[in-house]
């Protein structure tokens, strides 16, 4: 981590797992330089020497292919779960890794953020991360936090893990 490197962070997860909640939280709107022109399903984000991109994963087929053209010299995948969403997570598993086969993606961390952990039923991050199977991530620096993006709980300390392994 320095000052002078632009770092790329890529923000994924399905839609309604608390993406734009966690970013702004981070960043404050007007605080931000937005490209709106770079797709409808994808918004990127810029913020002293951090890039953001965002998008949801799942569904939209078709648009898929499209997405490993973000990937190239990511730093960072952030995977936003709702951790309440627990018929959903058997996607996410499958989302997340073959997502993380694509070569451009073979160096990049993985930092899980187990949202919506004030909501009664959700799972805890242990829970989250056998059901995403992390423990069968090889390789790579990963990690699982929870979090409430809603109060901001937990997402300083996710920040810090970022600065502190980049
Ligand atoms: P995105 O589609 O992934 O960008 O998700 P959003 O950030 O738009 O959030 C989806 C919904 O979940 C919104 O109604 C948020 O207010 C809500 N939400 C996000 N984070 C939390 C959280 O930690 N707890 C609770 N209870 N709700 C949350």
């Amino acid at each position: 981590w320095w000052a002078g490197k632009k770092y790329k962070i890529i923000v994924v997860g399905l839609d309604n797992a608390g993406k734009t909640t966690i970013l702004y939280n981070y960043v404050t709107k007007d605080q931000i330089e937005t490209k709106p022109t770079i797709g409808s399903n994808v918004e990127e984000v810029s913020y002293k020497n951090l890039d953001f991109v965002i998008w949801d994963i799942g569904g939209q087929e078709s648009l898929r292919k499209s997405w490993s053209t973000y990937y190239v010299q990511t730093d960072v995948v952030i995977v936003v779960i709702d951790s309440t969403d627990t018929t959903r997570l058997p996607l996410m598993k499958e989302q997340l890794h073959n997502m993380l086969q694509h070569e451009d993606l073979a160096r990049s961390h993985v930092l899980v953020l187990a949202n919506k952990q004030d909501l009664p039923g959700s799972l805890n991050p242990a829970e989250v991360s056998l059901q995403l199977g992390l423990q069968t991530l090889r390789g790579r620096k990963w990690q699982i936090n929870g979090c409430c993006a809603l109060k901001g709980e937990g997402l300083p300390e996710a920040l810090e893990w970022i600065a502190n392994n980049l």
